[in-house]
């Protein structure tokens, strides 16, 4: 069943051109189907509740129900220890694109007088020109919404996810898969290509019903190469999103502040957190794991790295919150040659204990790191002696 699942997907793939990328069944925990229904639609959220009604947000909500839904991403029932949970989706960027090039959407309205589109084309749109990159969504999982829910928002105003603005997915299939905890890769695979999906998963005639496929051979050290090699190729691609980014902001200096934080938000909050979390899993000075609090900081500051040095896993410290604040503000930093913590005496014996800075602590560091940590270390010293 499990296989069947994977086959029918790759020839999806295959169908909207994405070469050269079959999903290999042994990488994937399982596959959860859902047969989506006319209240699926991508919305864009104002933030009236928090009083910024001068700015909306494109977020997007995946709705899973059910106890079959709940445990595809949590591990168990009930998991409120985690009401969010940052995660990981891959969604390839033709898929979005066959979706988005329906001709004839037709608009309807919903209770609330609101217009929604159904993708209405009974043609199926040409095929796609070959274009294999993937996307890569960092969203977040929230706990038991209503009941036995999970919700997956998408927040990024970038993403070509909204593209697909008030569209509904009537029919089509959400299929995600689930390398790990953490991380999924997720399809919308539309209705008029869905006839052998859903009658592997029995779903003919019902919307909103959730198919849990789990996979007898999960392969976790394949799963990671596969992670590995996915998002190593799109941090090279948000590397791209910013330079043009960070253009914009050369051209605009008013936009200024914005625009440096999305450009920072890019690289050091998605691909680059990714590959470090791919890593690490905790934070490089203390226990947390929690991966809500745990951020990416470039060693060398990203404005001065070279592209190569931006992308590059030894050039960042995974950090908790408190400790990435610290490093950013250079109140703490490391010795190149010995590794050792240098703590900034304007943080005292009882704060230290606080916030979990051992004096005797010792980073683990390759050359490369030390060579990239030359820079903050003096920066640090210089701010230490005035
Ligand atoms: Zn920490």
């Amino acid at each position: 069943m499990y296989l069947h699942i994977i086959d029918e997907l790759n020839r999806f793939l295959n169908f909207i051109n994405v070469p050269g990328v079959p999903l290999n069944p042994n990488a994937f925990q399982g596959i959860l189907v859902k047969k989506l229904s006319n209240q699926n639609i991508i919305k864009d959220k104002r933030r009236i509740n928090a009083g910024e009604n001068a700015s909306t947000v494109n977020q997007t909500h995946l709705d899973i129900t059910g106890q079959q839904g709940m445990l595809f991403f949590f591990e168990t029932l009930n998991d409120t220890t985690t009401a969010f949970q940052n995660i990981d989706i891959d969604l390839y960027d033709n898929n979005l694109k066959y979706l988005y090039a329906n001709d004839a959407a037709i608009p309807q309205s919903d209770s609330n007088g609101n217009t929604y589109f159904v993708r209405s084309s009974t043609t199926v749109p040409p095929q796609l020109f070959p274009f294999d990159l993937m996307l890569h969504s960092t969203a977040y999982k929230k706990y038991g919404h209503t009941g036995n829910q999970v919700q997956i928002n998408i927040p990024d105003s970038d993403e070509m996810f909204t593209q697909l603005q008030h569209c509904a997915f009537q029919n089509d299939a959400l299929v995600m898969l689930r390398y790990d905890y953490l991380r999924y890769v997720a399809l919308i695979i539309p209705y008029e290509l869905c006839n052998n999906l859903y009658t592997l998963t029995n779903t003919h005639g019902n919307q909103n019903v959730n198919f849990v496929a789990l996979n007898p051979t999960y392969n976790q050290a394949l799963a990671h190469q596969i992670q590995h090699e996915t998002i190593t190729r799109d941090v090279a691609y948000d590397d791209v999103a910013a330079t043009t980014l960070q253009n914009t902001l050369n051209n605009n200096p008013g936009a200024g502040i914005d625009i440096e934080r999305i450009v920072k938000t890019r690289v050091s909050q998605g691909s680059f957190r990714r590959l470090l979390l791919l890593e690490r899993h905790q934070c490089n000075l203390c226990d947390i794991t929690t991966t809500s609090v745990l951020g990416a900081s470039h060693i060398k500051e990203w404005a001065v790295s070279s592209r190569e040095e931006r992308i590059d896993s030894n050039n960042g410290l995974l950090l908790c919150a408190n400790h990435d604040a610290l490093f950013d503000r250079h109140q703490i930093s490391f010795n190149p040659n010995s590794g050792d913590i240098c703590i900034s005496a304007s943080i005292d014996a009882e704060q230290r204990e606080s916030l979990n800075l051992s004096d005797t602590f010792n980073l683990s560091m390759t050359d490369r790191m030390k060579s990239y940590m030359q820079e903050h270390y003096q920066k640090f010293i210089s701010k230490e002696n005035t």
